[in-house]
């Protein structure tokens, strides 16, 4: 602690200012830097969620190189502001996506333990590949810390030891054996009621099945031969835009999602599924749809996150609704798929002034919205 950083969750807007844009691992992890490893130089950063493990490293030492890797668009964004923000030297820090071969030249790796195991197997995985002996030290919450975890890195690194838990935080220490092993990723299965297969790399949401949203929002896609421009916002594997591609031969479908895994999903499986589609077709790693043409899009499909970096939150999915509106040419329709209890159906309404519910289940609703002004 008392590092005099000042630091921000991304994306800035939100309303829930007061969730931290660090935690007590983060605190956890760099004292022990400080105090063990203090001569490292070129440090591998992985999941940093929004720069503040990048941003206390260039503090202690701003020649050192830091190389940050994520599957995240917002994470390596907040990173780069808070660095800026705080004054830190940006031109010794580099940006990885979480697809991308690790650089060989390292002295250390930190890793935030990520709450989705696979993701953490397929990250190891790429850490095996490594010259032997650099210092692997990860951290996360003690109770999510569990034998498995701790399997994962004896499995892919050299046997883990771990800390003692400070503030509900541990740290695992592992290092690189120079024993490749590989990953599992990309999985692939069928797409139930279609002739389509679906892969998906380890972070992608939905990893092993068909999302059980999805499924539903699967029955109330749009028909036809209208040449509109639709954007499939949070696009995940792509599902729900391979689908529309497929029931819409002359639409234009633009994918993003802010996971690097997401979009070269989605990409991955039009290409296997619908290559002659293609060429109607954009793939874009993007935080919702920042800095997108105002007024260019038909129709936005969207099944909303209702998370980011472990905090249950709505902001993402109000701003998808705000930006989709903004997008929109007038007479465009948002049709999203959202949990009941969620009731979006009442922000729709306060937002674009209409929405009707267009199909209904137990569990969740199917709602379209006109941008009429
Ligand atoms: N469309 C897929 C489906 O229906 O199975 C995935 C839907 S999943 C509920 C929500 C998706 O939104 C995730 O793929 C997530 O990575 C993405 N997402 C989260 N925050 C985002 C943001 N700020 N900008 C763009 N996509 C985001």
């Amino acid at each position: 602690g008392g590092h005099p950083l000042t630091l921000h969750r991304f994306p800035l807007e939100q309303k829930n200012r007061s969730l931290q844009a660090w935690d007590a691992a983060d605190e956890y992890l760099i004292d022990y830097v400080l105090e063990h490893h203090n001569q490292a130089k070129r440090i591998l950063v992985l999941n940093d969620s929004f720069g503040a493990l990048t941003c206390a490293l260039k503090v202690i030492d701003a020649e050192r190189q830091v190389v940050n890797v994520s599957d995240s668009f917002i994470a390596h964004q907040a990173s780069q502001y808070n660095l800026v923000e705080n004054h830190l030297d940006t031109t010794h820090v580099s940006y990885l996506d979480s697809l991308s071969a690790l650089p060989s030249d390292i002295d250390l790796v930190l890793l935030k333990i990520p709450k989705n195991a696979g993701f953490l197997a397929h990250q190891l995985s790429l850490l095996s590949h490594l010259p032997a002996s650099i210092k692997v030290i990860a951290a996360g919450k003690a109770k999510e810390i569990h034998t498995s975890t701790l399997k994962s890195f004896s499995h892919f690194l050299s046997e883990p030891t771990t800390s003692l838990a400070v503030k509900k935080s541990r740290l695992i220490f592992s290092e690189t054996t120079a024993k490749p092993v590989a990953s599992k990723f990309p999985v692939s299965w069928p797409l139930e009621k279609t002739e389509f297969v679906l892969s998906n790399h380890a972070n992608v949401f939905s990893r092993d099945s068909l999302d059980i949203g999805a499924r539903f929002f699967m029955n109330y896609l749009p028909q036809g031969k209208k040449p509109l421009k639709v954007i499939d916002l949070g696009c995940g594997n792509g599902v729900i835009g391979l689908l529309t591609l497929n029931n819409m031969p002359n639409a234009q479908l633009t994918f993003v999602d802010e996971s690097a895994m997401a979009v070269a999903s989605a990409k991955d499986n039009i290409s296997q599924n619908l290559p002659e589609a293609l060429s109607r077709c954009l793939f874009i790693q993007n935080d919702c749809l920042s800095d997108f043409t105002p007024g260019s899009a038909d129709l936005v499909l969207c099944n909303p996150p209702f998370h980011q970096a472990q905090a249950i939150t709505d902001h993402i999915a109000w701003q998808m609704f705000v930006q989709a509106k903004h997008v929109l040419k007038k007479g465009g329709e948002l049709r999203i798929i959202g949990n009941r209890h969620l009731d979006y159906q009442d922000k729709l309404n306060r937002l674009f002034g209409n929405c009707k519910v267009i199909g209904n289940n137990k569990k969740f609703t199917v709602l379209s919205t006109i941008r009429r002004g």
